[in-house]
């Protein structure tokens, strides 16, 4: 048996983080692939070691001196070694690293630099061997991750190895220019080293018990999933339930292997188990919700335009001739609504609304901006009727305006469209309606 486990910043902040992660590694000899991310936060008002980096490479850049920020830095990091009592000095890697901000040697090497000390500190406590990111994972010369070439390099590399820890977070290009995935990207890295191995799991450990039905922040005490499907949770995690990188289960659904979410602080806990596809009924319609605000919404009215062909293909024409991307598009007999961020058309607001006129010469052009979506997500709401009824009907009783429903074609999802000031009474009425009354 073999496990890849992904420890995320918070799992890691301070040496007491790093014992608890310590004995949830050696309590299973197949835990034997280490990934951690840098060091996150202690307590509420904290900052994260990362943001600490981007922060410090500003000023760098700026021709400021580093001294004091690269310090405060060093100092998160000489708390964890003396607080484990590890002989280790992070010295040197200081030196270089000081060397290369000042050379402005870029902002993803910087940000990297949180996760490749923490895995250095990380394969000492263990006896582990340190495997540098930006050997085994790859970015071609434009950037972007190459995913068969990494999972070449990748599996030779391992399959020298035993035990070993791989910093999440970063790779290089092929001149060796380090590159970092967005962020929270260490999830991918934990998924890359998985399917390398073809690991028989993919725990990702992180501060709570697994995916929730809903955002902690917004509904009390949600309920935890226990187990949920890729196509779930990627609908999910890609509408804001930020516990998982919207990408990381692409390497891992590549070889079928399941992810299961974990938490640090109470590992007895099952947590989420998130698979390829399985018999085991929801426990409720939906698995979950999750959301994002900030949209602007385009409505275009045209009489007859179903009978225009080439209509839609016109609009989204123009906006990809700005670099905007859709993100819903539901329309009507006459009218089409597209669904933008709102900070992505904001900056070329009246351009593209003169370049709509002029591809489909619409009768009228209205804007709506400040809303938020909500995606209601469950494999078990194909089998049932009148789930948009009864959204309809909670959010009528909250008094909460529906600007725009959307039933996705598989039945996964429906997307609510609502003012940004109602998003959160959005998502607790709608747990209300499904989760919260089932019990
Ligand atoms: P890590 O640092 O371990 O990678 P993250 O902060 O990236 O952890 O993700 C975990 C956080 O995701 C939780 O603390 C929680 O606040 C947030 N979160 C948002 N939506 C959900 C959800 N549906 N279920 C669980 N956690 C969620
Ligand atoms: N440390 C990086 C971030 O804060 C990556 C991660 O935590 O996954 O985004
Ligand atoms: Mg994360």
């Amino acid at each position: 048996m073999v496990k890849v486990v992904k420890f995320g910043g918070s799992s890691l902040a301070s040496a007491e983080q790093f014992k608890k992660v310590g004995n949830i590694i050696r309590a299973e000899e197949s835990r034997k692939y280490v990934v951690p991310s840098a060091p996150g936060k202690r307590f509420d008002d904290d900052t994260k070691v990362t943001d600490m980096l981007y922060k410090c490479y500003a000023e760098a850049e700026a021709g400021k001196n580093i001294e004091k920020p690269l310090k405060a830095i060093k100092e998160r990091y000489n708390e964890i070694i003396k607080g484990l009592k590890l002989k280790l000095s992070l010295d040197e890697q200081f030196e270089t690293i000081k060397k290369q901000f000042e050379s402005k040697a870029g902002k993803d090497y910087a940000a990297s630099r949180g996760e490749y000390l923490n895995g250095i500190i990380m394969a000492n406590y263990l006896g582990y061997e340190f495997i540098d990111a930006a050997t085994v994972i790859c970015f071609d010369k434009n950037g972007e991750f190459d995913a068969e070439k990494t999972n070449t390099v990748m599996s030779a590399r391992l399959a020298k190895t035993k035990n070993a820890v791989v910093p999440g977070f970063y790779g290089a290009m092929p001149d060796g220019t380090v590159k970092t995935f967005s962020r929270g990207g260490s999830d991918v890295t934990g998924s890359i080293v998985a399917r390398a191995l073809k690991a028989d799991v993919y725990e990702n450990w992180t501060d709570v018990s697994g995916f929730l039905a809903a955002d902690p922040r917004i509904v009390k005490n949600p309920k935890p999933i226990t187990i949920i499907t890729y196509k779930e949770l990627r609908e999910l995690s890609y509408m804001g339930a930020s516990v998982l990188h919207e990408s990381a289960i692409f390497p891992v659904r590549k070889e079928g292997i399941p992810i299961n979410i974990r938490n640090t602080n109470a590992p007895e806990d099952p947590g989420t188990m998130i698979v390829e596809t399985t018999c085991v009924k929801p426990e409720c319609i939906i698995t979950g919700i999750a959301g994002k605000k900030d949209f602007v919404s385009i409505s275009i009215d045209k009489d007859m335009m179903n009978s225009e062909i080439g209509f839609g293909r016109k609009v989204l024409q123009v906006f990809e001739d700005n670099g905007i991307s859709f993100e819903h598009m539901p329309s009507g007999i006459d009218t089409m609504t597209v669904f933008v961020h709102q900070d992505e058309f904001m900056e070329k607001e009246q351009k593209v609304l003169a370049e709509l006129h002029r591809a489909v010469k619409p009768d009228v052009l209205e804007l709506e901006p400040d809303l938020a979506l909500i995606a209601v997500v469950g494999r078990g709401m194909k089998n049932s009727t009148g789930i948009a009824a009864s959204i309809f009907t909670a959010l009528a009783k909250a008094k909460i305006n529906i600007k725009m429903i959307d039933q996705g074609s598989s039945e996964l999802n429906i997307i609510i469209g609502v003012r940004n000031r109602y998003f959160e009474d959005a998502i607790k009425t709608i747990y209300g309606v499904f989760v919260a009354e089932e019990k």
